[in-house]
């Protein structure tokens, strides 16, 4: 490649040679692949904005509530004490996308995204139907404040305002709960002022992200689209211009009517530019993969529509790989992805595991800080504990009690009888255990304790308990 025909690598298409920023107008995307993104973004869409709303077992289908660390995925519900869980699914999260990325490039961006979903299935179409296709909304950008342009732009504010206040309340009901939410909606704003503020500030930040920033989301802000150089390589399939095909011997070249572009040595590209129109960051796929590119497939659609027209066959711009263009290579289970399925088998093995090995009840039983032992009448040494009951379910735990089963000896709550853990509560309080010296073997013993809800038993706990240094 030329230094000239590398120039493309020193701008950025957003950025104008002042320094300020450029506003991309893509073209309206048509085609297969932009219809199959649009089933795909309902299907995201209604999950999204249903996922708060719905419940499994009672518990909400997803909740993050950071402030009481309170988080339900799937109707399950987690406590801080499962964050070894959340790292492990984090994990596997990173493991899967590198995977995918390694395999597939950026294809996440395009088909899955939130930012993309957001900003080119609903903020861009709603543009389209407002200020109309890439040519009008240019002339429009450009023109004085006219009638026209005021009525088009409120209207455009006025229904971005309403969506993204929408989407805010969304949020807000994966951050607090659908329940409490909808409470707070009928009590009103004035009850609630802080969760009114914050209510404006996410949609302040919604607005900043999908009425300006944009584009620039992608292509500066988001690690994800950094990562793409350390994670592609030539095996990799991504949103891809048939260099070999397009360029032939002596580059592409305009259309002309009835020209043999064979003999003359011309590639099929007709250099028509509608694949960098329809570009939502606004670059050239033909000067190879970029960091700016979100595999969004619009210049794949595009470059069909043109190569129908001039009866060519289609795919000039397709998902392909390097070494297929090049090489003619089919796609291959390289070394590299074998290794990242291995450890996502891997981890996600050991997630189920812990899955299944997670309790609905969580039983810790501590020895009271600074506390020795008491030797009672009877020659029987006694603990004294802190006890701690998380339950996490959305159903109360009944009639609960303490069973030692390592030695022989009783346990003794502070409060009489047995007791219960409300859902998603925790229950705190103080015990002693005693056992007759004549059970201990040494000075610190390992004692196992299972907890009941009647006769079922829901959790197995250990604890230390102290003793004289005699009675070893
Ligand atoms: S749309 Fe196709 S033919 Fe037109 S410039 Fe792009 S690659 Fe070339
Ligand atoms: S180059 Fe093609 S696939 Fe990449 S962002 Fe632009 S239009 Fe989408």
């Amino acid at each position: 490649m030329s230094q000239d025909q590398d120039n493309f690598r020193d701008t950025i298409a957003t950025i104008n040679e002042e320094g300020k920023r450029a506003w991309i107008f893509p073209k309206k995307p048509s085609g297969k692949l932009y219809e199959y993104r649009k089933y795909a973004s309902y299907f995201l869409l209604v999950f999204l904005f249903a996922a708060p709303f719905l419940k499994v077992n009672g518990n909400q289908f997803l909740m993050f509530n950071v402030l009481e660390r309170r988080f339900n995925v799937f109707g399950f519900l987690f406590w801080p004490q499962d964050f070894y869980l959340f790292v492990i699914s984090m994990l596997i999260g990173v493991v899967f996308v590198a995977l995918f990325t390694v395999a597939f490039g950026r294809i996440f961006c395009g088909w899955m995204c939130p930012q993309t979903i957001f900003m080119e299935m609903v903020f861009r179409r709603i543009e389209y139907w407002i200020d109309g296709d890439r040519g009008a909304q240019i002339k429009l950008d450009r023109q004085k404040w006219n009638a026209e342009k005021i009525r088009k732009r409120v209207i455009k504010w006025i229904a971005f305002f309403m969506i993204f206040y929408l989407i805010a309340n969304v949020f807000l009901a994966y951050l607090i709960g659908s329940d409490r939410l909808i409470r707070y909606i009928y009590e009103g704003p004035l009850a609630h002022l802080s969760t009114m503020v914050s209510l404006l500030i996410f949609t302040a930040v919604f607005y900043f992200v999908f009425a300006w920033f944009r584009e620039q989301v992608c292509i500066i802000a988001c690690p994800y689209g950094r990562m793409q150089s350390v994670l592609l390589d030539n095996k990799s399939i991504v949103v891809a211009y048939d260099h070999k095909r397009g360029e032939a011997e002596n580059g592409r070249k305009k259309w002309r009517k009835d020209e043999d572009r064979e003999a003359l040595g011309h590639g099929d590209c007709i250099d028509c530019f509608q694949c960098v129109n329809v570009c939502p960051t606004g670059i050239d796929i033909r000067n190879g993969t970029q960091l700016e590119c979100v595999n969004c497939t619009a210049c794949i659609d595009e470059c069909d529509t043109i190569m129908e027209k001039v009866k060519l066959p289609k795919g000039l711009i397709r998902y392909a790989s390097e070494d297929e263009i090049v090489k003619k290579e089919k796609f291959k289970f390289t070394p590299r992805l074998k290794g990242y399925t291995a450890v996502l088998v891997i981890l996600t093995g050991i997630l189920i595991g812990m899955l299944f090995l997670r309790t609905d009840l969580e039983a810790n039983i501590l020895r009271l800080p600074g506390q020795l032992y008491e030797h009672k009448e009877g020659n029987i040494i006694s603990n004294v504990y802190a006890y701690k009951l998380v339950n996490k379910t959305s159903k109360d735990i009944n009639d609960i009690h303490f069973a030692l089963v390592s030695h022989k000896g009783t346990i003794k709550l502070v409060r009489e009888g047995d007791f219960s853990v409300k859902a998603q509560q925790l229950s705190e309080g103080t015990l002693f255990i005693e056992i007759n010296n004549a059970a201990i073997k040494s000075d610190k013993e390992k004692l196992k304790i299972e907890v009941y809800s009647g006769d079922t038993l829901i959790e197995t706990t250990t604890t230390a308990f102290l003793a004289p240094r005699s009675y070893k």
